[in-house]
């Protein structure tokens, strides 16, 4: 297979097709990045972040263009799709203020007449990128490595080559050097030669697990820094005393965003046995209150799935729980007529060994679950590979942050559904993989933290 297509997944029709980058071109490209690193690492920050404060103002002057580009390429409902790209353009300014703090020198008194940390940039990163939130997964890697002085090259999944594109036009309009942001049009299995590439100094990798095992054991193999953020089953607890039918509400949102494919959405429901039943009637409401539709249109609260084969994934993985026992009270049926619609679909009783408790279920499929104690509760949350968010819904906020402290994963929110925020490190435990983006510690991860003694 030498070409690879967008298809629009609210209509099923092909939108573009691109050439894949043969060897030769991958090589070229690297090459241009490895020459561009060695003039941008010594740019000043300040140049840095006017770069990137211009940036931010593209996007913002193209938000229509470019919402729509993604809502066409993943069907996402384009408000959701607006909201991304502001998100971007707000993180491209919080790193062009913050980063001279989170870069600065770091004195360490010892008895040297100077001893201090440097944080210096190490070179061409390669960015391997899901289609899920295709400009801010990117953006939240791009813009804290580029201001730290590296470069970025960028493999994006296959169906989201028109963003992918777009990002790198955005980036040279907005002045950065014409490599210091490059998109490579490659397979899956184009990737290790890439990181094997001596230029290449780390790699990034936000996706599936099966694709992070794969990556982390190709740069295992190199000796190359990678961070991974792969999956999520994040438990969203429902304590007795929380406000029931808010709560539903909330449970709804976080289980249906981006059409419940995002890897912090809210997946297992772990309900105290004493309000389960309120509770499941209050989201089985709000779910089917919520309009599916045409993902263009302002008014539908949900769009396709991404792909065909992710919706026949995820009805495989209801059917499985059904049979294992769980009950259904709506949703669970493939819509007829074109496009990879999936219907909001609440699972009740689900346990531990049933598909929704075991597995991530990316689209909006709300697995609940009872629980009868505190105990039982951490237990259940922590009974699961992933280890990426959580969320607690209580009015006793000393017994939650308790809690907090006992759940095994990368983020706990009280009373808010889980969400990556630019000033605050995102990231997992377990098989949600390793490293962390975003925040100062974020920014850190791709530079070499150097020690300078002066006697
Ligand atoms: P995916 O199939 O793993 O793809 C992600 C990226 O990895 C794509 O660019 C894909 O390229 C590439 N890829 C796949 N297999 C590879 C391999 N063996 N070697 C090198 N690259 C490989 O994941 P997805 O379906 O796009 O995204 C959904 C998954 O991402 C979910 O599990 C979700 O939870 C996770 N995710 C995690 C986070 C986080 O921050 N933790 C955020 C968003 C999504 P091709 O498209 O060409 O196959």
């Amino acid at each position: 297979m030498n070409t690879i297509q967008s298809i629009n997944p609210a209509t099923e029709t092909p939108i573009a097709s691109y050439d894949l980058h043969a060897a030769g071109m991958v090589d070229h490209i690297v090459k241009q990045s490895w020459n561009c690193f060695q003039e941008w690492q010594s740019t000043k920050l300040a140049q840095r972040a006017n770069y990137l404060n211009k940036l931010a103002r593209l996007l913002r002057d193209r938000i229509a263009e470019l919402s729509q580009l993604i809502t066409a390429e993943v069907g996402k409902p384009i408000l959701q799709s607006r909201a991304e790209i502001e998100k971007c353009a707000a993180t491209c300014e919080f790193y062009a203020e913050s980063a001279p703090d989170f870069l600065g020198l770091q004195h360490i008194q010892t008895e040297a007449s100077r001893s201090y940390v440097r944080f210096d940039p190490i070179g061409p990163v390669l960015a391997v990128m899901p289609w899920n939130f295709p400009f801010w997964q990117v953006f939240r890697f791009a813009a804290p490595a580029l201001m730290a002085g590296n470069v970025a090259l960028l493999k994006h999944a296959s169906n989201v080559t028109g963003c992918a594109l777009a990002m790198e036009q955005l980036f040279c309009e907005a002045g950065f050097p014409a490599h210091a942001f490059q998109t490579l049009v490659i397979a899956s299995s184009q990737v290790a030669a890439v990181i094997a590439d001596d230029r290449v100094r780390a790699v990034t990798l936000t996706g599936s697990e099966a694709a992070g095992r794969s990556v982390a054991r190709q740069a295992g193999a190199s000796l190359k820094k990678c961070v991974l953020e792969l999956g999520g089953a994040d438990p969203f607890i429902v304590l007795a005393d929380a406000d029931i039918q808010q709560t539903a509400r909330q449970a709804t949102r976080a289980r249906t965003m981006n059409n419940g494919q995002s890897c912090i959405a809210a997946k297992r429901f772990l309900v105290a046995d004493t309000v389960f039943d309120e509770f499941a009637e209050a989201m089985t409401e709000a779910m089917k209150a919520l309009q599916m539709g045409d993902p263009a249109l302002e008014f539908n609260d949900i769009g396709p799935l991404a792909r065909g084969d992710l919706r026949t994934e995820l009805h495989q993985q209801v059917e499985n729980t059904l049979h294992g026992g769980a009950g259904l009270t709506t949703g669970g049926t493939i819509p007829e007529g074109p496009g990879f619609y999936y219907p909001p679909t609440v699972l009740t009783n689900v346990h531990p060994g049933m598909s929704a408790f075991d597995e991530e279920l990316f689209g909006p499929v709300a697995a609940l679950v009872r629980f009868s104690s505190m105990t039982d509760a951490i237990l259940l949350a922590n009974q699961s590979r992933f280890g990426l968010g959580a969320s607690i819904w209580t009015e006793d906020h000393e017994q939650a942050e308790l809690m907090a402290a006992r759940i095994e994963s990368g983020a706990v929110f009280i009373n808010e559904i889980t969400r990556s925020d630019a000033r605050l490190p995102f990231g997992g435990v377990k098989d949600s993989g390793f490293g962390r983006e975003l925040g100062e510690f974020g920014i850190r991860e791709f530079t070499n933290i150097k020690t300078v003694w002066v006697a």
